[in-house]
């Protein structure tokens, strides 16, 4: 047995006081006994609860989805790919954006365009959502405003392969509204023709696929 086992006083620092031994639980009060505490937090529950049924105050929460708030017009939400007036994809698949994505969720499979002055348009556009951070990068890098956000954050999928959304769904009705537009190039200061220029071209798919016309024409370059 060494010396420090045998006498382990010796280890104590002069002044300084051991420490307990023995746990010695604190003795609860008459109304800790009785759970008055409890009904303490019980009480502000109900209060909250009340004002709320009630409306005594204005609520800070919302009966989502049939309620929504309203988000700046910079909202970066699900993307949108535009169109030319007659309806075709504006993208040249450039890969600008696929290369400024820091996340590497942009996937373009370019095809001949007919048109020897566009050059190219995409046979294959698709996002990761799952993977996209919703920076914007793909818009500020794409030269042809070909890409935008809009304030749709109504993103959930049921599979992992749901959340490759391609370049159909990038082009849905839900953009038609430009209430609903998000981040995008020029915006606010973008001029009004810009912007009634892309109305009438969202307006042009709108009836296309309303007429069911086939989706070759609205969606291919
Ligand atoms: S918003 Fe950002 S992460 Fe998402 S696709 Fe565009 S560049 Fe990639
Ligand atoms: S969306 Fe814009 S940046 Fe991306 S490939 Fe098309 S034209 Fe190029």
């Amino acid at each position: 047995m060494t010396e420090l086992e045998a006498r382990p006083e010796a280890l104590q620092l002069p002044g300084v006081q051991d420490h307990p031994k023995e746990v010695r639980p604190r003795p609860m009060s008459l109304g800790e006994r009785l759970y008055l505490p409890l009904l303490a937090g019980m009480t502000v529950t109900l209060r909250h609860f009340f004002q709320n049924i009630f409306r005594t105050r204005e609520r800070v929460t919302i009966q989502y989805p049939e309620e929504r708030r309203d988000y700046s017009h910079r909202y970066r939400g699900h993307h949108i790919l535009t169109t030319r007036p007659d309806g075709s994809v504006r993208c040249v698949a450039c890969f600008l954006c696929a290369t400024a994505c820091p996340a590497d969720c942009i996937h373009i499979e370019a095809g001949e365009h007919h048109d020897v002055n566009v050059e190219k348009y995409p046979v294959v556009y698709e996002i990761d959502m799952l993977r996209c951070v919703f920076c914007g990068y793909c818009v500020d890098a794409c030269p042809e405003e070909a890409i935008i956000m809009s304030n749709n954050y109504d993103m959930a999928f049921y599979s992992r392969s749901q959340s490759i959304v391609g370049k159909e769904d990038l082009m849905k009705p839900f953009t038609f509204d430009p209430g609903k537009l998000g981040y995008r190039p020029r915006f606010p200061e973008e001029e009004e023709k810009r912007a009634a220029m892309r109305r009438e071209a969202f307006d042009l798919v709108a009836a296309a696929k309303a007429k069911g016309e086939p989706q070759s024409r609205v969606a291919a370059g």
